[in-house]
C-alpha cells in the first residue's frame, strides 16, 4: 500500500515544463495528484540565457522562467514531493511507484522525466540487479562493510555517497562532473570515500565482485551504484516500449502501457520548453479522459 495510504488519480514524475504543465492542468481539472521531482523545478529550465519562442513571455531568461513556473505551482497549492522514483510497476488497474523504501499508488502515471544525456556504460544493463544498482537508498544495506563504487553524474549524488559511506567499508566515488561544487559540499573531508575522476569505460561483472575498467586501470568492488539525473525509461517502467532514449507515444501522449502517459523531452525531439509544456497539457487531459472511463 502507498506510504500515505492514498491511491492518487495521477502521479506525475518530473518538474520540468512538461511535468509542471501536466500538474497544472490536472489540478485545474480537480484531480487528486502527486508530483515527484528531484528539484522543485527542473534545473534545465535555468539553463537558457534567453528564451525567444515561448508565446507571451518576451525574451524571458531561464532564471525568470524557473521562478514563474514555481510561482504557478505555489499559486495552485501543488506541492513537489522531493523524491526520485526508481521504478514504476504496472499492476493492472493501478501503478505502484517506488522511491527507495517508499511506495506510492496511482491510477494513472505521467512520465515527464526529461532525457538521459549520458550513454549506458558497457555491462550496465547486463549486470543491473546483480551488483549494479541505480538507488543507494534501496540497495545500500546489501553492502555493509563491503567496497562499493558510485558513478555520480551530478553533485547532488554526493548525498547518496555519504549515506553509503556510513554502511560500506569503502566508497570509490567516480565523479563524472566538474569539481567546482566539491568544496561547497565538503567532499574532500568525507571519511572512507576515495574520489576518482577518471571516466569508467565498462563494468565487468565477475563471480564475487565487479570490476570497473577505466583508461588507467581496474578497480575491484562488490557493488556499483550508477546515479544519474534520470533513469532510462525502459528501466524506470519495465515493459514500456521505447527506442532506447525516447518513449513511444501517440498524439494523445499515450504510451504502450494503458494508463501511462509521457510528455516533454522523454517523448522525443525537438527538445523545447514550449513543446514540453504543450505535451504536458495533452498528457494530463488524456489521463483525465482515461480516468473517466475506468
Ligand atoms: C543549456 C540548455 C539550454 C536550453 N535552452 C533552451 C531554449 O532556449 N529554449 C527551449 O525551448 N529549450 C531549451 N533547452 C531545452 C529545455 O531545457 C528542455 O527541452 C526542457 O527542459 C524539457 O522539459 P521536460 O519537462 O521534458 O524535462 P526536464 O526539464 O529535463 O525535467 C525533467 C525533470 O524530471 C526530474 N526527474 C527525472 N527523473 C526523475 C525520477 N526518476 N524521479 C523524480 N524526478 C525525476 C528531473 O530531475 C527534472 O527535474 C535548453 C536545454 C539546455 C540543456
Amino acid at each position: 500500500m502507498a506510504n500515505d495510504n492514498i491511491r492518487y488519480d495521477i502521479a506525475i514524475i518530473g518538474t520540468g515544463p512538461a511535468g509542471i504543465s501536466a500538474a497544472i492542468t490536472a489540478k485545474v481539472r480537480n484531480k487528486n495528484i502527486i508530483l515527484f521531482g528531484t528539484s522543485k523545478v527542473s534545473e534545465k529550465v535555468k539553463k537558457a540565457h534567453k528564451i525567444l519562442n515561448y508565446p507571451g513571455l518576451l525574451e524571458v531568461t531561464g532564471e525568470a522562467f524557473y521562478e514563474k513556473l514555481y510561482e504557478h505551482l505555489k499559486m495552485l497549492d501543488i506541492e513537489v514531493t522531493d523524491k526520485k522514483i526508481t521504478t514504476v510497476y504496472s499492476m493492472g488497474d493501478y501503478f505502484a511507484l517506488q522511491s527507495g523504501s517508499d511506495m506510492y499508488e496511482a491510477k494513472t502515471v505521467i512520465l515527464a522525466t526529461g532525457v538521459v544525456n549520458s550513454r549506458e556504460l558497457p555491462g550496465e544493463n547486463e549486470w543491473l540487479g546483480r551488483g549494479v544498482s541505480y538507488c543507494a537508498t534501496c540497495d545500500g544495506t546489501f553492502y555493509r562493510d563491503k567496497r562499493v563504487a558510485v558513478i555520480g553524474y551530478n553533485a547532488e549524488t554526493f548525498e547518496e555517497v555519504k549515506y553509503l559511506a556510513e554502511i560500506a567499508k569503502e566508497v570509490l566515488y567516480f565523479r563524472i562532473y566538474k569539481n567546482e561544487q566539491d568544496e561547497l559540499m565538503n567532499i574532500e573531508s568525507a571519511k572512507n570515500i576515495k574520489i576518482i575522476t577518471e571516466i569508467p569505460r565498462s563494468l565487468r561483472g565477475e563471480k564475487t565482485n565487479r570490476i570497473i575498467v577505466t583508461d588507467n586501470g581496474e578497480y575491484s568492488v562488490d557493488g556499483i551504484f550508477i546515479l544519474r539525473d534520470s533513469i532510462a525509461p525502459d528501466k524506470l517502467v519495465p515493459g514500456l516500449r521505447t527506442d532506447g532514449t525516447h518513449i513511444e507515444v501517440n498524439l494523445n501522449m499515450e504510451t504502450s502501457i494503458e494508463g501511462c502517459f509521457a510528455c516533454g523531452d522523454i517523448a522525443g525531439r525537438p527538445y523545447q520548453y514550449v513543446k514540453s509544456a504543450g505535451q504536458g497539457n495533452v498528457a494530463a487531459l488524456s489521463a483525465v479522459a482515461y480516468l473517466a472511463h475506468m
